[in-house]
């Protein structure tokens, strides 16, 4: 098609057509501009697009959209569907692809060029007619909203020019947008441009009935999962969408002049130094099923979902609402549970246990320990449940890994617990953030997150208040350092108000240094589900390899193939040392109890620029090896003379935002959180 003039044809739902009388009712031809003496084009065009004429059986009110580039042509295709299938219709643009182009195609979406009747012999359609039809979406594919999703969708694009699946929103049209711009600043007229012209498919179905057409394919259907960020490339997506968002193409166009992309003649060569510069990328893809796979393999079963959750959540093992057990109405000793034998994983002493039956203990506060129950003999119903709800049952310590400890009696409800762990050198400050947490939870500052937490074992949470949070709070002494080799129990409280049931969050100190006893460290790795990596910026510098703990830890995961299933906080602690450093001081001015996962997004960014900055790369790590992970600006203690008072700064931020990626939080900005 040397012409720049484009060619249409209408299909509509019958047994007629431009091809006669057939058989079959589907969607046939009944109008087009190409030439009515031979069918020849007109069936090479039908064959071609065929798969991608209807959008499923049931009716819709929204038209939908496909493009695709066939080498030097190109096609827009219009679906319609309101009702029945005898109201399907199709309307087809197409002709030479540098004049349909994907910009083109988008700017056309409201359709309003096309008139309502075409007579059997249509006419082209001049480019030059459609101006006054075109709108822009420049403006909204730069909105703030879609910094996460256009990243997370650049990230899969940045992997290869492949089909890619996500689901169909409101802004499907706007992330197309700007994939097309970003695509085209860096790729526009190279020798494998071709493969990475973007092509689409809106509001599609399920199911794919043909194999897509080659290249970079974008389809967006109800029914896709949102995708998790592909890990090796989110920090070049990432870096591409702040500036694209800042400063659209132009602040694109110079990246490509300054970064020495332009000596590069392929868009894979390009990208692949994008890909370079924005951070070392992931040595090993995360093994195990749960690794994002968002290209699908046409040759392979179509309709494979993109980036299955990044985690399985753990199911609640009982109903909502369902605060304590009955006690048993005969016994006269009360008993946890009427002996379900359900698998409970107990926050202290990490061991798996049978609930149900176990004796129950009340804390007695003048004693200052756990005394076993009895209930009056003539203790009514009402009593009971009284009673029951602020016991407790011993764990029967399966393990004998630690001393006697109890659980709170409607505990085997609760689900399983979230396990988390401070990471870091015996400097890194780590022991004094965890004091600082707790004595931020115990003050009850989870509040203004909408959450309650109460300690599970008050025995152990008045022992960790005695010994580490008054020390540092009260009397301003600097704790001494966990001991090398071990992992110890810090501190565990049940969260309510994050999602449907209460859990248990159990917060575990590992030891700094060179983690000696790995033995110990290996087990809590086993079943941790997050970490709190406690980086020390005293000890960044140029030629440090960063800090062993992090190092020892990430290894373990890795050979354990954990590290999927991990999420990761990076604390840059002791921030008040470097209160005038840029970002640093932006971050430290700003603690909302808001869950912002974009807020969190530009704050990690920053954290991460700012450890580069510092030759601190090294301990970036986490947040590049981890599926989820943010950073965060901190000072547990506010200061570097607590004799005066501590001050702790943005210490619930970390685990605030852990709890959104280990699914303890289930809002919808919780699961957008550290992707
Ligand atoms: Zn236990």
């Amino acid at each position: 098609m040397a012409t720049s003039l484009l060619h249409q044809t209408l299909y509509r739902w019958g047994r007629t057509g431009r091809f006669g009388e057939t058989a079959e009712a589907d969607l046939w031809p009944v109008a087009s501009s190409l030439d009515p003496s031979s069918d020849g084009e007109l069936r090479r065009w039908h064959d071609r697009v065929k798969p991608w004429l209807r959008v499923g059986d049931g009716g819709r009110p929204e038209s939908s959209f496909f493009y695709a580039a066939f080498g030097d042509e190109a096609v827009l295709i219009r679906r319609i569907q309101p009702g029945a299938v005898r109201s399907a219709s199709a309307h087809l643009l197409f002709g030479a692809a540098g004049v349909l182009t994907p910009r083109l195609a988008l700017e056309l979406r409201d359709w309003t060029w096309a008139p309502a009747e075409l007579p059997g012999r249509a006419p082209m359609v001049n480019p030059n007619s459609l101006i006054p039809h075109r709108s822009s979406l420049g403006a909204r594919a730069r909105a703030e909203e879609l910094r996460l999703p256009l990243a997370t969708l650049l990230s899969h694009v940045l992997v290869g020019p492949a089909p890619i699946e996500a689901p169909a929103t409101g802004d499907t049209m706007a992330l197309l947008w700007a994939i097309d711009d970003i695509c085209t600043v860096f790729g526009s007229g190279l020798k494998d441009w071709p493969d990475w012209t973007v092509g689409f498919e809106t509001r599609a179905e399920a199911v794919w009935h043909s194999a897509p057409p080659s290249g970079l394919f974008l389809r967006f259907h109800r029914d896709a999962v949102h995708p998790a960020p592909a890990p090796g490339t989110r920090f070049a997506a990432l870096a591409l969408v702040r500036m694209y968002l800042k400063g659209g193409t132009n602040a694109l166009r110079d990246l490509r002049g300054t970064m020495g992309l332009t000596d590069l003649d392929t868009v894979a060569a390009r990208v692949a130094r994008l890909i370079e510069t924005a951070g070392p990328t992931v040595a090993a893809a995360p093994a195990g099923p749960t690794a994002p796979a968002a290209a699908v393999d046409p040759a392979a079963a179509p309709a494979r979902s993109p980036g299955a959750p990044s985690r399985q959540r753990p199911e609640p093992s009982a109903k909502p609402g369902a605060s304590m057990p009955a006690p048993t109405p005969s016994a006269n000793a009360p008993r946890s549970a009427s002996g379900t034998g359900e698998q409970v994983s107990c926050p202290i002493c990490l061991g798996t246990l049978d609930w149900g039956g176990l004796p129950v203990y009340a804390f007695d506060q003048s004693l200052g320990q756990y005394v076993e129950l009895a209930l009056p003999k003539d203790a009514n119903e009402h009593q009971r449940a009284r009673i029951m709800r602020t016991a407790s049952v011993r764990c029967p310590n399966p393990g004998e890994t630690t001393t006697a400890h109890y659980l709170p009696a409607g505990y085997g409800q609760y689900g399983s617990p979230a396990v988390y762990g401070f990471i870091g050198g015996t400097t890194s400050g780590k022991t004094h953030l965890a004091a600082a947490m707790v004595a931020a939870i115990e003050r009850g500052a989870l509040g203004a997150y909408g959450m309650t937490a109460q300690p599970v074992d008050l025995d152990r949470h008045q022992g960790f208040l005695r010994d580490m949070v008054h020390p540092l709070f009260t009397d301003g002494t600097w704790l001494a350092p966990t001991r090398e080799g071990e992992v110890a129990f810090a501190d565990a409280f049940v969260v309510t108000g994050g999602g449907d049931t209460p859990r248990a969050v159990a917060l575990f100190d590992v030891a700094g240094g060179e983690l000696s006893n790995v033995g110990d460290a290996k087990r809590f790795l086993d079943i941790a589900d997050g970490l709190i990596f406690v980086a020390d910026p005293k000890r960044f510098g140029a030629g440090s390899l960063g800090d062993p703990a992090f190092n020892t830890v990430l290894s373990l995961l890795r050979s354990s193939g954990r590290l999927s299933k991990v999420s990761a906080a990076i604390v840059l602690n002791k921030a008040d040392l470097f209160k005038f450093d840029d970002p640093v001081a932006y971050w430290l001015s700003r603690d909302s109890a808001v869950l912002d996962p974009a807020e969190a997004l530009n704050e990690s960014a920053d954290v991460f620029a700012y450890l580069h900055q510092r030759d601190a790369e090294a301990w970036t790590r986490p947040y590049q090896e981890c599926e989820r992970a943010t950073l965060h600006v901190v000072s547990a203690t506010g200061t570097d003379a607590v004799e005066r008072g501590v001050r702790p700064l943005r210490v619930l931020r970390p685990l605030v935002a852990l709890m959104a990626m280990t699914g303890l939080l289930t809002s919808a900005e919780a699961q957008d959180m550290g992707i």
